[in-house]
């Protein structure tokens, strides 16, 4: 076979994305240039797995007699390393497509992430390129000069070779080729010929691709071009979902977690826990699920990994979003079953009985996972939901159904429990004596809350006030309505009854009837504020703050307003009610301006300024400058009386 490309191969020209990240791969330093073998490894045993799944149903394709298998080469007479699979090759087209442009929508996010990285001087991590389906550019790495001979399974197509020399551009033209599948054959870099070296490739083989399903056979050449010992098979090549788990060790089960990430995890990603069932009925299936101990980067993404699904061994579906409830995709792994049929299509899975079969069972055995973890091992269950418990949550929006069993794994931070995290029945279980709801005030972050004058009350009665910090939570709020008969109550909407305060300063008893009694302010006050504000009345919540804003019973929540705003969605526009504080002396003083002189020039500065206070401690204020101007107003008014 020539050498270099004849005259009448096509050229062509990477797309500027694939050339950002070819440049990144080859001019940055690594540690770990060695997951390139994973990369072309993993792609050998996808087409491998293709090969399998089209012919099932395609009886037309080329070379079923074949047994699936890769086969890798290190021919140090010729500096080369060739990985070679029977799998389901490429046309022309497709060589030109998927080894031109990367297709990924997740891919560009990543490098731009890369690119900031390297820009403030950090090391990026590129053990994520894999994530990403950069992975054949990996190769780079390690290689100056790339060949891929491939021939598509499909009858009708030439066999064709892509070749990449020079940067920047890649050449296209026929060849022989007997077979189907695809040969990628690394000329390798002066610096990287130690990927040679058996010992060292079995070691790589090992680590990243050992529960790669298809055997991984190597020969080694040496310089004279003497065959060097025995072709081996050198990964475990097994179903390891399918083996006891009594045979199986802790390490085991972290080396197959790693494998089902994508042969990669960071360091300190130990899954946190894990599901391995085997169920016979109602529907036979096999699982091997765990709950990742990072979340992963594409959690929140439309086209996310997912748990994978084999029929009888054979992968059908690489990413199957249908084995779980939506606000499960956490979860990494995969599920076997001998009850599918294997020419199950894509969209069949979509309304499979036997797929929803499937998920009632797992979506069980994925809450008792998580009962389990949470009451052994409150530490890591907090860290599962520092993970994913934003997703957990969105359950409880969209499945009535299991509305128990997601109530009881919810964990909330709260006014008294510092940073640890607190459940509902802890929540009731430590209520106080006559305390008949449970508390919760919502809002962007706990510190925010934590310091809002709505507490007040609760404070002083010692009573806990749950923190609903997630964007998701006004969400769950909708359908948590009560848990174990109390009902939920926010702080900051309508009117909060409570009991009166137990200690009752002494002069308070003595208060004459008309004591606390603001109702001129009130009035005066709804006046002045005019259609700002939907109401004026006097505070049961307060204790120390002199004002505060509520919102009306049934309103939606200033929170609320707030995460529809950032969704550039419309919120319904609402006044909301200023309470003041009956028992602070600013507002007593202002209440005797408006009893003895209702028309006095201050009382409007006062009542604005009353409005801006509790403005403000929500974070918000609107006309800043007026705020200032009315302070100086004060001060003025005060020096002059000085
Ligand atoms: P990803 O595997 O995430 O799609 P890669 O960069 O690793 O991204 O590969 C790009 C594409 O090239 C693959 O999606 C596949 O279509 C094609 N490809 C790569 N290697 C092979 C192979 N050995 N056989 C068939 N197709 C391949
Ligand atoms: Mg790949």
């Amino acid at each position: 076979m020539p050498d270099t490309p004849t005259s009448n191969a096509k050229q062509h020209e990477f797309k500027a994305e694939v050339s950002a990240v070819l440049s990144l791969v080859t001019n940055s330093l690594y540690t770990n240039r060695e997951i390139f073998l994973r990369e072309l490894i993993s792609n050998a045993a996808d087409a491998l797995d293709k090969a399998r799944f089209q012919g099932l149903t395609d009886r037309e394709l080329e070379g079923k007699e074949l047994t699936p298998k890769i086969t890798i080469t290190s021919d140090k007479q010729n500096n080369k390393l060739v990985i070679e699979d029977n799998g389901i090759g490429m046309t022309e087209e497709e060589a030109t497509r998927n080894l031109g442009t990367i297709a990924h929508s997740g891919t560009l996010q990543f490098l731009k992430h890369v690119q900031e990285e390297q820009a403030e001087g950090k090391r990026p991590d590129l053990n994520l390129i894999g994530q990403f389906g950069v992975g054949f550019y990996s190769a780079f790495m390690v290689a100056d000069r790339i060949d891929v001979y491939t021939r598509s399974a499909h009858p009708g197509n030439k066999p064709v070779r892509w070749v990449c020399k020079d940067p920047g551009k890649f050449t296209v033209e026929p060849t022989d080729k007997e077979t189907r599948g695809t040969r990628i054959e690394l000329t390798l870099k002066e610096e990287a010929t130690e990927f040679l070296d058996r010992w060292k490739i079995e070691n790589i083989v090992r680590r990243y691709s050992n529960f790669v399903m298809h055997p991984i056979e190597l020969t080694t050449i040496k310089d004279d071009g003497e065959q060097d010992g025995e072709t081996k098979q050198v990964n475990e090549g097994s179903a390891f979902w399918a083996r006891s788990p009594k045979e199986l060790t802790e390490e085991d089960y972290k080396e197959f977690y790693k494998h089902v990430m994508g042969g990669f995890v960071m360091p300190g990603d130990e899954p946190l826990a894990r599901v391995h069932a085997s169920l016979d009925a109602p529907i036979q299936f096999k699982a091997l699920l765990y709950a990742p101990g990072r979340p992963p980067a594409d959690l929140f993404m439309e086209d996310r990994k997912s748990v994978q699904l084999y029929a009888r061994r054979v992968l059908i579906v690489e990413n199957c979003d249908k084995l779980l409830p939506l606000y499960m995709r956490f979860m990494r792994g995969v599920v076997d079953s001998e009850d599918l049929p294997l020419n199950v299509s894509r969209e069949m899975v979509q309304e499979d009985r036997k797929i929803s079969a499937i998920r009632r069972q797992l979506t069980r055995k994925v809450f008792k996972m998580l009962d389990a973890l949470a009451e052994e091992n409150a530490e890591k269950y907090a860290q599962f939901w520092e993970n994913f418990g934003a997703v957990l949550k969105e359950g409880v929006h969209t499945d009535n159904s299991h509305h128990k069993q997601l109530f009881k794994l919810l964990r909330f931070r709260s006014s008294t429990s510092n940073e640890s995290l607190r459940s509902l029945q802890q929540y009731v279980d430590d209520m106080k004596e006559g305390q008949e709801a449970i508390y919760y005030i919502t809002g962007e972050n706990a510190e925010a809350v934590a310091r809002s004058p709505h507490l007040e009350a609760c404070h002083a009665h010692g009573y806990e006030v749950l923190f609903m910090t997630d964007a998701v939570d006004e969400w769950v709020l909708q359908e948590l309505k009560e848990f174990n008969e109390k009902p939920l109550v926010s702080v900051t909407q309508g009117e909060l009854e409570m009991p009166e305060d137990e200690s009752k300063d002494e002069d308070d008893a003595e208060d004459s009837k008309d004591e606390g009694n603001i109702d001129a302010l009130l009035k005066k006050a709804k006046e002045i504020l005019g259609e700002r504000v939907k109401e004026v009345r006097a505070s049961k919540r307060l204790r120390t703050s002199s004002s505060c804003l509520v919102d009306a019973e049934g309103a939606i929540s200033r929170n609320m307003e707030r995460i529809l705003k950032m969704a550039k969605q419309s919120a319904p526009s609402r006044s909301r009610v200023l309470e003041l504080n009956p028992k602070d002396a600013v507002v007593k003083a202002a209440n005797q301006l408006a009893v003895s002189s209702p028309d006095d020039a201050r009382l409007g500065n006062w009542v604005e300024l009353l409005y801006d206070q509790a403005a403000l401690a929500e974070g918000e204020i609107s006309d800043p400058a007026g705020m200032v101007k009315r302070i100086q107003q004060i001060m003025l008014e005060v020096a002059k009386q000085g």
